[in-house]
């Protein structure tokens, strides 16, 4: 026998932005398909919001399994249709086979353990279960829990990346960028972090931690005579979260900050995904006067039209674009295009990543305003962008000097 345990992918924003309505089709949908997948000596179980599990009897080995997760998969992929909506999902399917590894009773447990692998993987595949998957898991919750703690803790910093003014040479601004100082793993990736704060429920209050340190930053800084435009990574829950222009505009007149000095960055994926409820944000913020940017622009749809009408004043195009730039000539193509038409709109660019010489002085000759990368300067700790305005350069970081005390250059 074997037991297949599907999690649907991308399920979670279907309740969100559509309503539990719209979801309770898709996963009734969902449970007919699979279903349908399954023969009648099997069983097909729901066990929890959208987990499923799946009881095969009698099969014959592991490829007879991974035959059955195979076509769950190309069926779960296809569309749903729901309230009139066109809903696509998919799923991540973990796999346990008996007699096989693993015991009898945490035949569940592993099951589940090897779902996650699939998920980790990437999702929307399958994974067969294997021992190591089981302490994988504890790892997860272990760092999950040390995660809640992180904050009281006191183990999460902001870096600030400078943005060059391309033109000027000077830096018009920096990003700030989540960093969380882990005791036994060193400093932890926000690409790890985040999305596991998403799971657990934790980025609201890490998000809202973010822009509260960034602005006591600024001020900070403003105290100290740098005046400094910072921008902050918005996650897609906060977003669809109604109270965030209040709590920002409530963050900024706290620190007393002009409204100017703060902008946010939203990926561009986020920002096509629930385009009325970013809208609605991006109104609400442009309302107290805060800047939006699109953030790893031309990894989405690039949906010119919701572009045209997202009232943004940056754009940066994403790394991938940069370090393909010195041998693709569509990678030049697709930059200097996508330049001139943010231009066209009345937005201003950055390029993210760049690394070399050379990127640099293409994306110069392209017109773009506004470079960020290593090459200038990595992610640095605060004290050490003030050090550096009073004339401490930090090691590896460009040879120019910042003159970033004085006025916000426009935007
Ligand atoms: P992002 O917003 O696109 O930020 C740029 C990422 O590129 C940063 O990674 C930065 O360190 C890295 N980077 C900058 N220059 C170069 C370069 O020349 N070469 C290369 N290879 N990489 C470069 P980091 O800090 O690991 O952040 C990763 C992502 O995590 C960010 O991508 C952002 O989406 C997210 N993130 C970071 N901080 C926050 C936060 O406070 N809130 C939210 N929601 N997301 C955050
Ligand atoms: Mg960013
Ligand atoms: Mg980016």
């Amino acid at each position: 026998m074997a037991v297949l345990f599907v999690d649907l992918d991308g399920f979670k924003p279907i309740n969100d932005s559509f309503g539990h309505a719209v979801g309770d089709v898709v996963i009734r949908k969902a449970a007919s398909r699979l279903r349908d997948e399954a023969r009648d000596c099997d069983t097909v179980a729901r066990v929890g919001g959208d987990e499923f599990l799946i009881l095969l009897n009698d099969v014959a080995d592991d490829e007879a399994c991974i035959a059955v997760a195979r076509r769950v998969l190309a069926s779960l992929s296809q569309p749903f249709e729901a309230a009139g909506r066109r809903i696509e999902i998919s799923c991540s399917i973990g796999i346990v086979v008996h007699p096989g590894p693993g015991e009898r009773h945490k035949i569940v447990a592993n099951a589940d353990a090897a779902m996650y692998a699939a998920k980790r993987a990437g999702g929307s595949c399958y994974a067969l279960f294997e021992p190591h998957m089981v302490s994988d898991v504890s790892e997860q919750l272990e760092l999950q829990n040390e995660l809640r703690h992180a904050l009281e803790r006191g183990q999460l910093s902001l870096h600030y990346q400078p943005k060059i003014d391309g033109r000027r040479g000077q830096i018009s601004g920096v990003e700030a960028l989540l960093r969380w100082n882990h005791p036994r793993h060193g400093l932890v990736s926000p690409l790890v972090f985040i999305p596991l704060a998403e799971r657990i429920g934790l980025i609201g209050k890490l998000g809202q931690w973010v822009i509260d340190e960034a602005c006591r930053q600024i001020a900070e800084w403003g105290r100290d005579g740098l005046r400094m435009r910072v921008s902050v990574n918005l996650s897609p829950h906060q977003l669809r979260d109604k109270g965030l222009v209040d709590r920002i505009d409530q963050t900024l007149q706290e620190h007393g900050l002009d409204a100017t000095q703060l902008l946010c960055e939203i990926t561009e994926t986020v920002a096509m995904e629930d385009i009325k409820a970013v809208q609605r944000t991006f109104e609400g913020l442009g309302a107290i006067g805060v800047f939006l940017s699109i953030d790893d622009f031309g990894t989405g749809y690039s949906s010119l039209r919701y572009l045209s009408q997202l009232p943004a004043q940056q754009l940066k195009i994403d790394r991938s674009f940069v370090s393909d730039l010195e041998h693709s000539a569509n990678a030049r193509a697709v930059v200097a295009a996508v330049v001139g038409l943010a231009h066209a709109l009345g937005l201003r660019v950055v390029a993210e990543g760049v690394e070399t010489v050379l990127q640099r002085d293409i994306l110069l000759a392209m017109d773009c305003d506004e470079l960020q990368g290593f090459l200038f300067a990595r992610p640095l700790p605060p004290a050490a962008l003030l050090a550096w305005a009073h004339g401490a350069k930090p090691e590896g970081a460009a040879d120019f000097t910042p003159s970033v005390v004085g006025a916000l250059s426009p935007l």
